[in-house]
């Protein structure tokens, strides 16, 4: 469907482009538009040099990578690390924080050994650690992570082989803090202990008051699945007493959910936290470190407001209230401060990648006007009669909008009459079909004719989304854009290129799987959430391709292999000065071989059986041995090749 044609193509700019998607507002810098009117990527955020997208990926695909592509930018990665870090030291110098911070980057966030790897290495200047929350993520941090310097938080579910793993890593010399989130994680401890004759470094995590907002409001307060309530807190410290282990009792940890939206929440946990660092202390504990947990929240919309895709607070804000608040609760009780550890994954995997798929084709409803014939029923005639009573109408005040609404009225009953009709053998086929063309010419001259900024009828908003145009990404959500489809979580989807045109269409996205869900219809749209995106038209001669940006963190993992999906090509890449970069890692995607064989199915058997029922085919002579031959052959390609189509 066209939008209003107020700007004249040739008038469009690339700051019209940013304007409408917003790239500047959500993109810390990373992204803007060249004014080929493609995307670039600022490596150093808007510091130095920037590279051009589209240049990039035709020298991808000339390395055969194919859409869809997730391209990781480790510089981006590395910068946003360096941004953390960044913020902490202003905030400690700020407030004269006698003390330091050391964070830790929590492994579920991107299991993916070249993510853990670039962050482990590129934070060994601050001695940055892991968190693992997993026996499987510990596996993970104990390989990578060898700086005797850098923590090791180990979180979740325990049994006493995880214990006693992490006790025997502190004498390889790591350091692995075993924190308390279950009261029975204080048996196995002591139990552990006993038996190796060595103990942990120990934590505790707080089960907070404070209510959190937003998604996952869920993970504190009296009812959550985590962490010791006060006085299951008291108990661990009379039995670690006891045990002879309150010496060890080094960190108090609480974590308020992922993507904390509202500053205000934090300020209270951190008071809540500060406080029962404090009486850990006088209880006895040697104490050291404070562990903020993650949640520090991702600006997705840019629109700097509490709302679920925004945050109302900047990563300085952040750093300034955790440093200020816990000096303030220690400092007025002369007690040491702790070190400050977070275990931000959100805030520091989420922009440096980008998912770039390729547009396969579009659909949209029928409208163009039939040609008229001597004899049409009278519903096709009333329709006729209505469009052209839509298109003289010229819209002076806003009442007017009720004309429109009435045409449209008007418009659905007739092809209602037309519908019965057909059912009834009244008209033919190409009858019903002239109705429906011209119910959705009317339509979409409606649409045209509806004055912007204005407050619409809800009717009349729905009317242009049920025209929208739906384009086919060559993607499944379900496998790299999971939240999407689970939590409703937007993320910013625009165009790559074509940035100096103007998008004239209004769409959302088709995904390949067979699955009405396998959708994108959820867009940004400064605070709050629009269900139609303005594109380009689609030329089929020509490549469309779409970024799903600021998606680094989660989806990966918790994709899915509906419909057999299987994993995106991926790559990481590296900038250097002279306005070169180089494919540090290919990560070649799921061949359907792959995702077949997950599922216990196994391509040679699937092979050999094909090959068998051509040969009776053969036999029986209903297939030439060429046309078999070129049956197995493309069997035995597509089995090699990606999951996705290949255009
Ligand atoms: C998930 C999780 C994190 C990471 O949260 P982000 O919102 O990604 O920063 C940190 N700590 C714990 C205990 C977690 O469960």
């Amino acid at each position: 469907m066209a939008v209003k044609n107020t700007n004249q193509s040739s008038s469009w700019t690339i700051e019209n482009s940013s304007d409408l998607y917003g790239l500047h507002r959500w993109g810390k810098g990373y992204f803007s538009i060249n004014e080929k009117g493609h995307v670039a990527i600022s490596p150093k955020s808007s510091k130095g040099k920037d590279y051009d997208l589209i240049k990039l990926l035709n020298e991808l695909e000339s390395r055969n990578l194919k859409f869809p592509l997730l391209v990781r930018f480790d510089d981006i990665l590395e910068d946003c690390l360096r941004n953390l870090h960044i913020a902490f030291e202003n905030a400690i110098t700020h407030y004269e924080y006698q003390g330091k911070y050391q964070g830790v980057f929590p492994i579920k966030c991107n299991q993916q050994r070249h993510v853990v790897e670039e962050l482990v290495t590129s934070g060994s200047q601050w001695h940055f650690g892991l968190e693992a929350g997993s026996k499987a993520e510990l596996l993970i941090a104990l390989s990578i992570l060898d700086d005797p310097h850098a923590l090791l938080i180990c979180n979740g579910y325990k049994d006493q082989r995880y214990i006693e793993t992490a006790i025997l890593a502190r004498q390889l010399r790591r350091q692995p803090i075993v924190v308390i989130e279950q009261a029975t994680d204080i048996d196995l401890i002591i139990k552990s202990s006993n038996l190796l004759g060595a103990s942990p470094l120990i934590g505790i995590r707080a089960k907070l008051s404070s209510q959190s907002s937003g998604r996952w409001s869920n993970s504190i307060g009296d009812k959550s699945k985590f962490g010791l309530s006060i006085p299951e807190i008291l108990q661990a410290i009379k039995r670690l007493k006891e045990a002879n282990l309150l010496n060890e009792l080094k960190l108090l940890h609480f974590h308020l959910g992922s993507q904390i939206n509202d500053i205000g929440i934090l300020k209270d946990a951190l008071q809540e936290a500060g406080q029962i660092y404090v009486e850990l202390i006088n209880l006895g504990a040697p104490m050291g470190y404070l562990d903020v947990g993650g949640g520090l929240g991702i600006d997705y919309d840019g629109s700097q407001t509490a709302s679920i895709a925004s945050t109302n607070y900047s990563l300085q804000n952040y750093a300034n209230d955790v440093v200020a608040t816990i000096k303030e609760c220690c400092a007025s009780k002369n007690i040491k401060l702790p070190t400050l550890i977070t275990e931000s994954g959100r805030a520091i995997a989420s922009h440096f990648s980008i998912l770039i798929f390729n547009i396969l084709g579009k659909n949209s409803l029928p409208s163009d006007i039939p040609k008229k014939d001597k004899k049409e029923c009278l519903s096709v005639k009333n329709l006729r009669e209505t469009l052209v009573h839509i298109n003289n109408l010229k819209l002076k005040q806003e009442e007017d909008l009720t004309k429109l609404q009435e045409a449209w009225n008007d418009s659905l009953k007739f092809k209602a009459d037309a519908l019965a009709a057909f059912r009834l053998g009244y008209i033919d086929l190409v009858e019903r079909s002239k109705a429906e063309q011209l119910t959705w010419a009317c339509a979409k001259t409606i649409v045209n004719q509806l004055p912007k900024n204005v407050l619409l009828p809800k009717e009349l908003k729905k009317l242009s989304e049920s025209l929208a145009v739906t384009y086919y990404a060559n993607l499944s959500v379900f496998r790299s854009a999971p939240d999407t489809w689970a939590i409703g979580q937007v993320f910013p989807i625009m165009p790559i290129h074509r940035l100096n045109q103007e998008p004239d269409q209004l769409g959302h996205f088709a995904d390949l799987t067979c699955d009405s869900d396998g959708k994108l219809d959820q867009f940004i749209d400064n605070g709050k959430i629009k269900n139609l995106l303005p594109l380009h038209e689609f030329k089929s001669e020509e490549k469309y391709l779409i970024g799903l940006f600021l998606g680094g963190a989660y989806q990966e993992v918790m994709g899915n292999l509906h419909n057999l999906f299987g994993s995106t090509n991926a790559v990481h890449i590296r900038f250097n000065e002279k306005d070169n970069y180089k494919v540090e890692h290919v990560i070649r995607g799921n061949t359907k071989s792959n995702v077949l064989e997950y599922l216990e199915h196994d391509p040679e058997i699937l092979l050999e059986r094909l090959r068998k029922s051509s040969e009776s085919a053969i036999q029986a002579g209903h297939l030439k041995i060429d046309d078999a031959q070129k049956l197995i052959e493309h069997v035995e390609a597509s089995l090699r090749q990606s999951t996705y189509l290949q255009n």
